[in-house]
């Protein structure tokens, strides 16, 4: 897709990305937040089968399962966020400026 200026024509065209700045940084915020609370399942799992490895096992365990779910829950969040933030830039905010008139539009992508 090229992108042109409605004002003057020109394909000098910046995209801003801001609505997907913000949502991946809130989604990762708030999926670390749910995948620690998630966490907990997990670190009880990882304890448990760590324990077949004794009480060195069951911690490291613990700890690996926690620390999982925080992480996959950031990824989750940051991907859905990400997502949502395309969607805001595409269809609310003027997320495209021209580098030569200096005019800012946002682009119907359908
Ligand atoms: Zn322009």
């Amino acid at each position: 897709m090229i992108l042109q200026c409605p004002g003057c024509r020109s394909t000098r065209i910046a995209a801003h990305h801001t609505g997907r700045k913000v949502c991946t940084s809130v989604g990762t915020v708030a999926g670390a937040a749910s995948g620690v609370a998630a966490a907990s399942t997990g670190a009880r799992i990882g304890a448990t089968v760590g324990a077949i490895a004794g009480p060195a096992g069951s911690a490291l365990g613990g700890l690996t399962g926690a620390l999982l779910g925080g992480v996959v829950g950031a990824i989750a969040g940051g991907s859905a966020g990400a997502a949502l933030g395309d969607f805001v830039d595409d269809n609310i905010l003027d997320n495209f400026e021209c580098l030569d008139c200096g005019h800012t539009f946002s682009v119907d992508t359908d």
